[in-house]
């Protein structure tokens, strides 16, 4: 199979984070020489894809591998200055001068890096390993080397407990002036750190209403700041948007290496073993690392389609079988019909600018990780779409009579609601 995106998953961190489910290896030492040595049979047995137009090392933490170690991949891999984006996820406290160097000599174009807030006090109960200074210290060094796309991800829907000022934490984030802004919202998942506090009652999760609040906050926040949503928790200067996790959100081809990442051929989808030591063993034993696949169905198409297209901009096409229901979701505020100009933009390859009215929130679906389709339920409790619950009083209204394509897209709190009005469908 060849593709034109390639993830790579780099399992290690040096410590878990109180909220992180992640499978990641968590090592104080990363054992780089032995982790290239498989990911390097892993791309051999596959094929190397020829010429990707973007290549996305995300973990666990790829900063760890550091100059050397991502240069390596770079070069299993055969990326070069060819490639349109060269995006790596880096802790602010691994964004050294020297790796920052060596990474924009192996042609990295973009670091995404996890701020996650500007508040030591919430860094210190989260788990990681830098400091807000740390922050603006990485967006510095990175540009100084060269490197000037940079993403920061920022975590909201904290515990009240923490004291967490969230408008505080995005002016901070602003003020580094990064290109694009991504926002997870926290959620507790079994087995975690955070999960064990709140069960013996040493924290709670955040108040009902909490999500929704923050959400829009960081909405009309970035909004104002020149940031566009266009995509339900990633927020770009115009032209800045992520070339790569908008291929997921098309469906377009992708080729995973790395244990637990996906791989996706158009029509069936495979993933590695997850335990990082069981893919490394595999791979040593001279077997594949592939530990399941799927095909799927037309109607399982269709439905990916429709999830990842509500989750962005662009919307969806709306068919005749969607128009009366789609109305609903109009009519109740939480879609809206796109201008035939924007339409048409998404026809030609460019998303339409989101209009800054409207405002969006959680962590971003990652199908190269296996992340299709798991966002976050709803935080408040709308009305059921697939009853029908939109107010009585307002008229249903109809598709637009205007002949050019007809597409819609999710508001803000439409986004909100997104795995609701999916499976309403
Ligand atoms: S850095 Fe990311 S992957 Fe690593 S433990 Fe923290 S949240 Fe999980």
């Amino acid at each position: 199979m060849n593709a034109t995106h390639v993830y790579v998953h780099v399992p290690f961190c040096a410590r878990r984070c109180t909220y992180c489910d992640f499978s990641i290896a968590v090592r104080r030492r990363v054992p780089a020489d032995e982790y290239l040595r498989a990911l390097g049979r892993e791309i051999e047995r596959a094929g190397r894809p020829a010429a990707p137009e973007t290549l996305y090392l995300g973990g666990g933490t790829p900063s760890l591998l550091g100059g050397a170690g991502i240069a390596e991949i770079a070069s299993l891999l055969g990326v070069g200055r060819e490639v349109v984006e060269f995006t790596v996820e880096a802790n602010p406290d691994d964004v050294t001068a020297e790796a920052a160097r060596a990474w924009a000599a192996a042609d990295v174009t973009r670091l995404s890096i996890g701020a996650q807030s500007f508040d030591d006090r919430v860094l210190a109960w989260m788990h990681r390993t830098h400091d807000s200074g740390a922050i603006g210290r990485a967006v510095g060094t990175a540009r100084a080397a060269g490197i000037r796309n940079l993403s920061l991800d920022l975590i909201f829907a904290l515990p009240e407990s923490l004291g967490r000022d969230f408008a505080r934490d995005l002016a901070a984030a602003i003020a580094c002036e990064p290109d694009h802004i991504s926002l997870y919202g926290l959620t507790i998942e079994p087995g975690t750190a955070l999960a064990r506090q709140v069960e013996r009652g040493a924290c709670s999760a955040a108040p009902e209403g909490r999500y929704e609040e923050d959400y829009l906050q960081a909405h009309g926040t970035l909004e104002t700041a020149g940031y566009r949503f266009y995509e339900v928790s990633n927020a770009a200067r115009p032209g800045k948007e992520a070339v790569h996790n908008r291929a997921y959100w098309r469906l377009a081809p992708y080729m995973g290496f790395g244990p637990s990442a996906h791989s996706f051929d158009g029509t069936s989808r495979w993933w590695n073993e997850a335990a990082y030591a069981r893919w490394r063993e595999l791979l040593e034993q001279g077997q594949s690392p592939v530990a399941g696949r799927e095909i799927l169905s037309a109607p399982q198409r269709r439905l990916e389609q429709l999830y990842l297209g509500l989750r962005t901009s662009e919307g969806i096409e709306v068919t005749e079988a969607l128009a009366e229901q789609i109305g609903r979701w109009v009519a109740s505020g939480w879609a809206a019909w796109l201008s035939a100009g924007e339409a048409g933009a998404v026809g030609r390859g460019r998303a339409p600018c989101v209009p800054s009215d409207r405002p969006s929130p959680t962590a971003p679906a990652d199908p190269a990780r296996g992340d299709v389709p798991s966002d976050r339920p709803s935080p408040t409790a709308p009305a059921d779409p697939a009853r029908g619950d939109v107010p009585s009083d307002r008229p249903s209204p109809t598709v637009p009579a205007d002949p050019a394509p007809r597409r819609v897209r999710l508001t803000p709190q439409g986004w909100l609601r997104l795995d609701a009005l999916v499976a309403s469908i």
